[in-house]
């Protein structure tokens, strides 16, 4: 039996990498998804691709900084599918490599807007329309970086994904009682557009995977199929943790 049917996902940053791998194995194994990123081709072209195969899509193209974005995907849900069940709060960015004294201000903004604040508004839009059908799962995009390793320049980026590790931990303790579960999610370095701005020289490549136990990037679709564990009733007795999807980072 398919691990979503019946259900209803939003999937935040599914244009690309991360998020576009998730939006097809969730909408393969059964839910109806509501997928979010500012590219309306890209969106389109990946609803086009779920609805071949027979999965149920629709998108909407806006910025998750904006809390009326945040609230019109729900309302999408809602309105197309009859509800919601589950979010994958995905969208994300680094930022501008830099070290604190060479980063302005609006950099650091920037950066915990799209990845921290993001979250919290999506969250408080999400949680009611889960709470109306008895529960459901949320889970944010973290990263491994500033949770088991700190990586030079990447101040902001490190700040704004610890910090959805804290707000995961208060949003599960809030509305587990109410049938709400809320993870996080830390993948490695994964070959995605983002990943491969980090990796593009041999050198920089070969960083990137002796970080790894694995010494290798992960691919988009197996941080995917830790998102789906999340997402589903596989993890039925799971909230409030930090899931390493980071082929081993010490
Ligand atoms: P990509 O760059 O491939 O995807 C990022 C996604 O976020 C895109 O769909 C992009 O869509 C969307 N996005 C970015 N900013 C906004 C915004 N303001 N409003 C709406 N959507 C936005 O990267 P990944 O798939 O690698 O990243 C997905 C998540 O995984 C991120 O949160 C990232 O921090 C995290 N991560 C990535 C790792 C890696 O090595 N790749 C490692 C650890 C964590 P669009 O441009 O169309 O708006």
């Amino acid at each position: 039996m398919s691990q979503l049917s019946n259900k209803v996902a939003i999937i935040t940053g599914a244009s690309s990498g991360i998020g576009h791998a998730s939006a097809i194995l969730f909408a393969r194994e059964g839910a109806s998804v509501v997928l979010g990123a500012r590219r309306q081709p890209e969106l389109d072209a990946l609803v086009e691709e779920i609805r071949e195969f027979g999965g149920q899509a629709v998108s909407l193209a806006g910025d998750v900084k904006s809390e009326s974005y945040a609230s019109a995907l729900v309302e999408l849900a809602v309105g197309r599918f009859g509800g919601l069940d589950i979010a994958f709060n995905n969208a994300g960015i680094t930022g501008a490599p830099g070290s604190v004294q060479e980063m302005a201000l609006t950099q650091w903004h920037e950066t915990l807007d799209t990845n921290l604040t993001s979250a919290f508004v999506g969250a408080k839009y999400q949680i009611p329309a889960m709470l109306a059908r008895g529960g459901g799962s949320l889970t944010f995009t973290s990263t491994f970086v500033g949770h088991t390793l700190g990586l030079p320049g990447m101040a902001a980026y490190a700040a704004s994904k610890a910090g959805l590790i804290g707000l995961t931990q208060v949003l599960a303790a809030e509305y587990g009682a109410q049938g709400v579960r809320v993870n996080a999610l830390l993948p490695g370095g994964t070959d995605t557009p983002m990943g491969q701005a980090f990796t593009n020289t041999p050198e920089s490549l070969a960083f990137v995977q002796n970080m790894h136990a694995l010494k290798r990037l992960a691919q988009p679709e197996e941080i995917a199929r830790s998102a789906l564990y999340l997402a589903s009733d596989a993890s039925s007795f799971t909230t409030g943790i930090a899931l390493l999807a980071d082929g081993g980072v010490s």
